[in-house]
């Protein structure tokens, strides 16, 4: 099967019903697919079950590392059933939003939200259908019923999103279907989870203690689109593995002129501290029907890769367009055109002498550096953390990064790190012989040739598996 995969910015893609069926996840593997994303707001177990399974058995039959994200749907808040298909809302209509239960009509409407009525303000506006509808509130009863006067008015439709920006929501960081979903999750060979509308660090520091109680290799994404968010990033930064940039939500939730810079100031933030960061929402949104995307999504996306985000995402795109197999495409020429012009924004990161993996830290960027210096074509590296993975990526090295882990599941994670290709290898001998076998594969797929320089971090005395202390240059004979 002939793959694309030379691009280093990766592409994650939403599945669903019109991309789950085995031949179309080949498509969109084979166009330049690296991470699957199933979204739990969305579809049952038994479905997204069947969805990894066919995967799992992709990956075996076709020995690659697709990797799956699991995206948790958090807080969110919506509106409940209304009568027929909504009701008409003008601007100056007075509507009460209540928490009991009660088929929508234009006088009263459910939302499921049990404090609603209790953390809400007079003047408070209420977004809801992704910000199309604008309310502010007028009146709450402090227990029930809270009445909104409509600013922007539309079609009230069933189960549309709400949003409110200006309230100090009370809700925990989990609902109860999220606990169901991560129980389930837990149970499955996923290999990154997503935790939509974090707020703080703490809420991401819990999500990794019970994924480690239970067991399972998973890491952990933060989803930024709340402004508390925002304003929280270097704690979260700093508790999480990896961030998304959930331009959705976070468009809703703060002025939408202000994404592109919170966009910028995460992806620089993030390459510091080695985390890898996923730019997600409307990246090729015309294409759920068209055939080409507009000039402004293709900027978008090309901007996305030189601003040096790890991935670029697909929600609608992919898991209910028209043709996924080919917006996976489109997005892939994109991203190769956009690298031939790879220009390292900011500062590069740096060692940080008070973390406790400091001297490894110096040795993966003196790679990382070295490779730069000597015009290397590889850096080949072992982990079975993904440690290493991690940190020479975040130096944005103009190389090949090639990891060598022996463990499968380890390899499907690293696939959304930037530049990252991992390859599965267990035959821990003595030093000198892993670096040729390394280099030999390398050679054998035609990724090394006579006279390239290669630059090898590993860990010495092999066989102790201590963090990454041993940094080599081989220059193929
Ligand atoms: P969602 O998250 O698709 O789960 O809402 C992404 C976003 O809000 O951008
Ligand atoms: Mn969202």
């Amino acid at each position: 099967m002939k793959i694309r995969d030379k691009q280093s910015t990766k592409i994650v893609a939403t599945l669903g019903p019109a991309s789950r069926d085995e031949d179309m996840l080949l498509k969109l593997i084979q166009n330049g697919t690296d991470i699957f994303r199933l979204n739990f707001s969305h579809g049952d177990h038994e479905t997204h079950g069947e969805t990894i399974s066919r995967i799992v058995g992709i990956n075996k039959k076709y020995n690659l590392h697709i990797g799956i994200l699991a995206d948790l749907q958090g807080p969110k808040l919506r509106i409940g059933k209304m009568t027929d298909d909504g009701v008409e809302l003008n601007k100056g209509d007075e509507i009460v939003f209540t928490n009991e239960k009660c088929i929508g009509t234009k006088e009263r409407a459910y939302m499921s939200y049990e404090r609603f009525a209790k953390d809400v303000k007079v003047g408070e506006k209420i977004l809801v259908d992704d910000g199309t509808m604008i309310f502010e509130v007028v009146d709450t009863d402090l227990k029930k019923n809270v009445t909104l006067k409509t600013l922007y008015g539309g079609i009230l439709k069933s189960n549309k999103g709400v949003n409110l920006p200006e309230t100090n929501i009370s809700l925990p960081a989990m609902t109860e279907k999220d606990y169901e979903d991560l129980k389930y999750i837990l149970t499955q060979p996923v290999h990154w989870i997503a935790l939509s509308f974090v707020r703080t660090a703490e809420e991401i520091t819990d999500l990794k203690a019970m994924i480690k109680d239970s067991g399972h290799i998973a890491k952990v994404i933060a989803k930024i689109e709340k402004p508390e968010a925002v304003k929280n990033i270097k704690e979260i930064i700093k508790a999480t593995d990896a961030i998304m940039v959930a331009r959705g939500d976070l468009g809703v939730e703060v002025p939408i002129e202000k994404i592109p810079f919170i966009q910028k100031n995460i992806i620089k933030r993030c390459i510091q501290k080695a985390k890898p960061v996923i730019v997600a929402t409307q990246m090729m949104d015309s294409m759920i029907t068209n055939y080409n995307p507009t000039r402004a999504e293709v900027t978008d996306v090309a901007n996305a890769v030189h601003d040096g985000a790890d991935a670029v995402m697909l929600s609608g795109e992919t898991s209910v367009g028209n043709h996924p197999e080919r917006v996976v495409e489109a997005m892939n020429n994109i991203i190769e055109e956009a690298e031939k012009n790879y220009m390292i924004q900011g500062k590069r990161p740096k060692a940080d002498k008070t973390s406790k993996t400091y001297h490894s830290d110096v040795i993966c960027i003196t790679a990382a550096k070295t490779a730069e210096e000597v015009k290397a074509k590889a850096i080949l590296s072992i982990t079975e953390s993904g440690y290493t993975a991690f940190k020479i990526s975040s130096y944005r090295p103009p190389c090949g990064i090639y990891v060598f882990t022996s463990n499968h599941e380890m390899s499907c994670l690293m696939n959304l790190i930037w530049g990252v290709k991992s390859f599965l290898y267990n035959k821990f001998t003595t030093t000198d012989e892993t670096i040729s076998d390394l280099t030999n594969i390398l050679r054998e797929k035609n990724l090394l040739k006579k006279g390239d320089v290669a630059i090898n971090t590993g860990s010495m005395p092999i066989k102790r598996k201590f963090r990454t202390n041993m940094l080599k240059l081989t220059v193929m004979e």
